[in-house]
C-alpha cells in the first residue's frame, strides 16, 4: 500500500522544518490529545446544562402540581360551603375541611418553590391574600348558616330563594379574583415548563453537534498529526541519508590523508638519510683538514642532530599513518603479559639506571593473557616509560603493574616526576601537543608519543587513561581485553605472596601483588 503525499503549504513547512525536533514531536503529539480533552471539555459542560435543565424541569413540575392541589382544595372548599348552604347537611363540610388542612400548606410549599423567582413570589403573595380572604368569606358564610339554623331552630328548613341566591352570590368575586391569579401563576410556570424542555431540548442537539464536531476535529486532528509525523520520519531518513553520504565522504578523504601521510614520510626518509649520511661523512673528512676545523664540526654535527630529529619524527608519522583503526586478527597472538612485562623492564632497566630513577613492578602470581600484537605493545609501553623517565627528576621512583578488573587487563605505568596540570590532562593525548612546549623540546619530544600509545592501545580494542598530580607524580593505565582463557580462570588474586602498599589513586586495592625492587 502506497500512502499520498499531501504537501504543506510552502510557508508553513519552511517554519516548521525550522522548529526544534523535540517541539515538533510535542506538538504533534497535543494536537490529537487537544482535540480530545476539548471534545470532552465540550461534553462536560453540556451535560452539565443538561443536568441543570432536568433540576428545573422537574421543579417546575413540582410548581404545577401543587398549584393544582391549591386550586382543586380552592374549588373543593367552595362546593362544600355552596352545598351546606343549600341543603344545610353537615356532610357537605366534609370537603371543606379536608381544603383547610390542605391549603395553608400548599400555599406555604408553593412559596417555598417559588422563592427565587421573584414575579411569581409577588403573584403568590397575591394568591395568598386572595385565599385568605377567600377562607374568611367562607368560614363567614357557614357561621351565618350556623346562627340561622339556631335561630330558626330547624335545620332541614329552606332559606328563601331570594336570600339563598344572595349568600351563594357572596365572595363570588373574590373566589374568581383567586382562581384567575391561581390560573396566572400556573400559565407562567406552564411556560417557564416549555421554555425549560426547549432549552433542554436545544442543549441535547448542540451536544450531538459538539460531540460529532470534536469527534470530527479529533478524527482530523490525529490524521494531521499523523500526516506531521509522516513528514518528520522523511525529514529524519533524509538527514540520516545526507549523514550517511557525509560520512562515507570524510571517511574517502581521511583515507587519502592517511596515505599522503604515509606516502610522505616514506618519501621524505630517503632524502633524510642522505643528508644524514653525507652530513657524517664530512665530519669524518674533517680530520684531514689542515686548518681549524671545529666551526665546520659544530655546523655538521648541527645537521646530524636536527636530521636525526626529523627522521624521528618522519617515523612517528609514518607509524600513526600505518596503524589506523583495529588491528587484523591474524596480526595479534595469545601472549601471557608477566613474562612479556618482565622482559621490557629487563631491557629498560639501564635507562632507568641513568635517569637514576628506581624501577619497580608488581605482577599478579597467575598469568594475565591478551591478544596482542607484541611488538606495538611494546612500543606503548615503552612510550609511558620513557615519559616517565624524561619527566621524573633524578631520584624519583617509577613503577610498573599488571592487574585484571572484569574482563580487563590493566597496565599501569606510575612514576613520582613532575606531574600533568590538570587543565591539560584531556588534550594529553592529541597528536603534538606538549604540556609546556620548551620543557619538551629540550628533551626531544614532538608530542607524538601519547597519540602513538592511545592509537595502539585502541587498535587492540583497549582504553588508555591517565590521572596526575602536578608535583607528585602521574599514572597512565591502559586496559585491553583480557582472553577467555583468563575470564574462565580463576581469579588471580586468589594465591598472591608478598603484599606491598599501592601508592597510586587507580588502583585495585583489592588485589596484594608480588613486588620486586630493581634498583634505590
Ligand atoms: P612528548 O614526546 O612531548 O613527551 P607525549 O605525547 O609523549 O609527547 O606527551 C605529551 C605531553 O604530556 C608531554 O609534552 C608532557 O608534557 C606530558 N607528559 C607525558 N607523560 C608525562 C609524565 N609521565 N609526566 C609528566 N608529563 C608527562
Amino acid at each position: 500500500m502506497t500512502m499520498k503525499i499531501v504537501h504543506l503549504p510552502q510557508p508553513f513547512q519552511r517554519r516548521w522544518q525550522t522548529l526544534p525536533l523535540r517541539l515538533r514531536g510535542t506538538l504533534i503529539i497535543l494536537i490529537p490529545i487537544t482535540c480530545l480533552f476539548t471534545a470532552l471539555s465540550a461534553f462536560a459542560w453540556l451535560k452539565a446544562s443538561l443536568v441543570e435543565d432536568e433540576t428545573w424541569v422537574q421543579h417546575t413540575q413540582v410548581v404545577r402540581l401543587e398549584t393544582k392541589h391549591l386550586l382543586n382544595a380552592l374549588i373543593d372548599a367552595e362546593t362544600g360551603v355552596r352545598g351546606y348552604g343549600l341543603t344545610q347537611r353537615d356532610e357537605f363540610l366534609e370537603p371543606y375541611n379536608n381544603a383547610l388542612m390542605i391549603i395553608p400548606t400548599a400555599v406555604d410549599s408553593l412559596e417555598q418553590l417559588v422563592q427565587d423567582n421573584p414575579q411569581q413570589t409577588v403573584r403568590m403573595q397575591v394568591i395568598r391574600s386572595l385565599v385568605d380572604e377567600n377562607l374568611a368569606i367562607f368560614q363567614q358564610k357557614i357561621t351565618l348558616q350556623h346562627d340561622l339554623k339556631r335561630i330558626r331552630g330547624q335545620a332541614d328548613l329552606l332559606v328563601p330563594a331570594a336570600s339563598l341566591y344572595d349568600w351563594l352570590e357572596e365572595g363570588k368575586a373574590t373566589m374568581d379574583a383567586a382562581r384567575i391569579e391561581i390560573d396566572r401563576f400556573a400559565q407562567t410556570e406552564e411556560e417557564l415548563l416549555i421554555a425549560r424542555r426547549l432549552h433542554q431540548d436545544f442543549y441535547r442537539q448542540i451536544t450531538w453537534v459538539a460531540l460529532c464536531i470534536s469527534g470530527a476535529i479529533g478524527a482530523l486532528g490525529s490524521l494531521f498529526a499523523v500526516h506531521l509525523f509522516y513528514h518528520l520520519e522523511r525529514e529524519l531518513a533524509k538527514r540520516e541519508n545526507h549523514l550517511r553520504e557525509t560520512n562515507q565522504r570524510l571517511e574517502t578523504v581521511c583515507d587519502q590523508l592517511q596515505r599522503f601521510t604515509a606516502n610522505a614520510s616514506h618519501e621524505l626518509r630517503a632524502p633524510l638519510a642522505a643528508v644524514m649520511s653525507n652530513a657524517q661523512v664530512g665530519l669524518m673528512a674533517l680530520n684531514d683538514l689542515e686548518e681549524d676545523p671545529r666551526p665546520l664540526r659544530q655546523k655538521l654535527e648541527k645537521i646530524v642532530n636536527q636530521t636525526k630529529q626529523m627522521g624521528a619524527l618522519v617515523s612517528e608519522l609514518l607509524f600513526l599513518a600505518r596503524h589506523e583503526g583495529l588491528l587484523a586478527l591474524d596480526s595479534l597472538k595469545l601472549v601471557d603479559l608477566k613474562p612479556f612485562l618482565s622482559n621490557l623492564l629487563n631491557d629498560w632497566s639501564p635507562q632507568v639506571k641513568a635517569h637514576q630513577l628506581s624501577l619497580t613492578h608488581q605482577f599478579p602470581v597467575a598469568t594475565v593473557m591478551v591478544n596482542a600484537d607484541t611488538s606495538l605493545l611494546r612500543q606503548a609501553i615503552a612510550n609511558l616509560l620513557s615519559n616517565a623517565c624524561r619527566y621524573t627528576p633524578a631520584g624519583g621512583a617509577i613503577e610498573l603493574r599488571l592487574l585484571t578488573e572484569g574482563r580487563q587487563a590493566l597496565i599501569q605505568v606510575e612514576d613520582t616526576g613532575i606531574g600533568i596540570p590538570t587543565e591539560a590532562l584531556p588534550h594529553v593525548f592529541e597528536r603534538f601537543y606538549r604540556v609546556d612546549s620548551k620543557r619538551s623540546r629540550a628533551s626531544g619530544g614532538f608530542g607524538l608519543g601519547l597519540a602513538i600509545t592511545q592509537q595502539i592501545v585502541q587498535a587492540h580494542g583497549g582504553q588508555i587513561s591517565v590521572s596526575s598530580i602536578p608535583g607528585q607524580g602521574s599514572t597512565f593505565q591502559i586496559a585491553i581485553p583480557l582472553t577467555s582463557i583468563n575470564v574462565n580462570s580463576a581469579p588471580v588474586n586468589s594465591a598472591l605472596v608478598n603484599s606491598a602498599p599501592i601508592n597510586s589513586a587507580p588502583v585495585n586495592s583489592a588485589i596484594v601483588y608480588k613486588r620486586t625492587e630493581f634498583e634505590n
